[in-house]
């Protein structure tokens, strides 16, 4: 028989596999019934019609290799965000980009830091990359920015704040971070993780809350990278498109890792409409907004109480086993996301879905808690 531990390193031997909220139709398929899904942060509502339409006028083009520049792309969000093309990097998705600047900073005896229950991505990356990860305690289910910036050391390369955080929806204000970023040594890049930038936004606006600096970091050339994607709020999951926003020369190394041709045409036409329909992600953020406060609310009515979100999900202890629960939630047709594989064996967290969505969710959620109560 063949043997490749001889061959494979170390690290790529024992490095977690990710497991990713379960699709619709193996739940279905598991479980008989019709299952929605509120298990991995998608739009509830789709992509926009026009990305929808941008992407069938670029298929009978499919046989012809993407532009590997993302020309358009770049400047189309080099305008939007006041800043030059040089500064952005469109990837496959903003958790490609995670694997880039992991792969660009780190090598073995090289570590980044995070926060405990983050993005399960960043473990993923970082061990890939060679690299150790550090997991600071978290502070009332938020990042501990003191904690992080003392856990720097000497062979610190990255730290990855996920702003809000998934899985549990807090965010980190701008204030707090312009602190932070003061105290760091210059050896460190800051990965700023702003997937759910236009939710936060959002909410920011409704409490008053100073939100994100994120790009005016940028502009001022500090070593840090801001992350943002299509697949939340723009509703382009499956076409994978992201991108960072960082200083010029950086940015120019994190493009020569990429993997050629990585960016897709179709998903490169659909992130350039998807920037044209505005009234599509207000919709989003709309309903999302009133949305997560019927779901708090209904939880508040069955005796749980969720942190305050500023993303589209929310995170909650259920003070039970949350795999079972979620098992339990997937016969009844909701396919929520179970958080053991982030040290968090009794939560879960669920996506804010459409109205008609969340009542079937409190509906369902209802009914296992009320039965769980009866045992
Ligand atoms: C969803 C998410 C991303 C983005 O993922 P894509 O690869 O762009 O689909 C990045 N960071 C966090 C924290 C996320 O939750």
């Amino acid at each position: 028989m063949s043997d490749f531990r001889q061959l494979v390193p170390e690290h790529v031997r024992h490095l977690p596999g990710y497991t990713p909220g379960k699709s619709r139709r193996q739940a279905q398929q598991e479980s008989s019934v019709e299952c929605i899904k509120m298990a991995s942060n998608e739009n509830p509502f789709g992509p926009s019609p026009f990305a929808v339409e941008a992407m069938q006028a670029v298929l009978s083009e499919s046989n012809f290799y993407p532009d590997n520049d993302v020309s358009e792309l770049r400047q189309k969000l080099a305008d939007h965000h006041s800043v030059t093309p040089d500064n952005i990097v469109p990837t496959a998705g903003s958790t490609a980009l995670l694997g880039i600047i992991a792969r660009t900073l780190l090598a073995p005896g090289l570590n980044a830091i995070t926060s405990e229950r983050s993005f399960i991505v960043y473990p993923i990356a970082t061990q890939a990359a060679g690299g150790k990860l550090i997991q600071v305690p978290m502070k009332q289910h938020g990042y501990d920015l003191d904690a992080i910036a003392a856990a720097v050391d000497r062979d610190t390369r990255i730290i990855y704040l996920s702003n809000p955080n998934n899985p549990t929806g807090t965010a980190l204000s701008a204030p707090d971070i312009d602190r932070f970023l003061e105290k760091l040594p210059d050896h460190v890049v800051t990965i700023l993780d702003e997937a759910y930038y236009d939710f936060s936004q959002y909410f920011a606006k409704l409490r008053r809350f100073d939100y994100s600096h994120a790009i005016d970091y940028v502009k001022q050339d500090r070593k840090l990278v801001v992350l943002r994607t299509f697949s939340k709020a723009h509703g382009l999951a499956g076409v994978r498109v992201g991108y960072g926003v960082g200083p010029a020369e950086f940015m120019t190394y994190l493009a020569r890792m990429r993997t050629t041709f990585s960016v897709s045409s179709v998903a490169q036409a659909a992130a350039l409409a998807a920037l044209d329909d505005p009234a599509h992600t207000d919709k989003t953020l709309r309903n999302n907004a009133d949305e997560s406060q019927r779901l708090i609310d209904g939880f508040a009515e069955l005796g749980y109480s969720v942190p305050e979100t500023w993303a589209n999900f929310l995170y909650c202890d259920l003070r039970e086993d949350a795999v079972a629960f979620a098992k339990a939630m997937q016969t009844e047709g909701v396919i929520i996301r179970p958080l053991a594989a982030w040290g968090a064996p009794t939560a879960i967290r669920i996506s804010i879905g459409t109205p008609e969505q969340n009542r079937l969710f409190l509906e369902a959620f209802k009914r296992l808690t009320a039965r769980a109560a009866v045992r």
